[in-house]
């Protein structure tokens, strides 16, 4: 489930991205059918690494292929952050976090954080 504040979906010249789209936004099985050449790299943050942000590339439009909560397949074009959103979430359900997607520079700059983090994580279990 993905939903963004149209205030944040804003591209050049604050201009909507997808201003068609109705957040917030359920996927079901969601694809990437296709893309744009464009990659963007832009700062990521994830609710399952607290205060943890790194740059990450994107595809910046995509096209993608989900099933709605009524079951019907549904395609979406998407720019900006909520094609961002959608390749992130899609990541997850493929068993690739944010930190995968992080330079190695970036992961050893982290890893006391992330260390602190995954001790903080078990502990609470
Ligand atoms: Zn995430």
């Amino acid at each position: 489930m993905i939903d963004i504040p149209a205030e944040s979906d804003v591209g050049e010249g604050d201009v909507r991205d997808n201003p068609d789209v109705e957040m917030p936004l359920v996927l079901i099985n969601p694809k990437v059918a296709g893309h744009t050449d464009d990659v963007q790299i832009g700062q990521e943050g994830c609710l399952s690494f607290p205060d943890i942000f790194a740059a990450v590339d994107r595809w910046y439009e995509i096209d993608a292929e989900y099933t709605d909560l009524e079951g019907n397949p549904q395609t979406l074009h998407a720019k900006g952050l909520l094609a961002r959103a959608v390749q992130h979430e899609i990541d997850h359900l493929d068993g690739i976090l944010l930190v995968d997607r992080m330079s190695h520079v970036k992961k050893v700059a982290l890893s006391g954080k992330l260390k602190r983090l995954s001790k903080k994580t078990k502990m609470e279990l």
